[in-house]
């Protein structure tokens, strides 16, 4: 699939760092896309720098980079997990400590994260983090939504026998 192609592409960019741009020996107009010397540029890929067309960049956490770089790119990412995943799993854990309030955005972050990483949107790397974060949310979540359920009707039933006993 893909991955022969991009091993045998000239455009390694991110990884090995080699900007072999002129190794056809012909220097492209700055404006024009690399492979579309006919179409201009849309925007410079943010890895290797060099120009290319709409329909050449691939959008990548809302930058733009070449296929290539971010094809190779997105194994580097990949090595951390993405800031919302280490968020949600914060704002979960801490639930624990925090009479659950956190739990809620925790989950609802968790969620999210895992929804982007599916989508290839965010690192893999986050995926167990999010998940624990969601999992740890939704189970703290529920926790609270429970306490809150036993307090009302503690409540309610207090009221009752109050008005009752008057
Ligand atoms: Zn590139
Ligand atoms: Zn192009």
């Amino acid at each position: 699939m893909d991955r022969d192609r991009v091993a045998g592409s000239r455009n390694c960019c991110i990884i090995s760092r080699c900007f072999d741009k002129q190794e056809d020996g012909i220097v492209r107009e700055s404006s024009q896309c690399i492979y579309h010397p006919d179409v201009g540029a849309a925007a410079d890929c943010q890895a290797c720098g060099r120009p290319y067309c709409r329909a050449c960049l691939v959008e990548l956490g809302g930058k733009d980079y070449c296929r290539p770089c971010a094809e190779a790119g997105a194994g580097r990412v990949q090595q951390s997990a993405g800031e919302l995943a280490v968020v949600a799993l914060i704002l979960s854990v801490s639930s624990i400590m925090f009479c659950g309030i956190t739990a809620i955005p925790g989950m609802i972050i968790g969620f999210m994260e895992l929804g982007k990483i599916n989508r290839g949107e965010a690192p893999e790397a986050g995926r167990s983090m999010a998940k624990a974060a969601a999992i740890i949310g939704a189970v703290m979540t529920g926790l609270l939504v429970l306490s809150v359920l036993v307090g009302v009707v503690i409540m309610i039933v207090g009221i009752i026998i109050a008005v009752l006993a008057a």
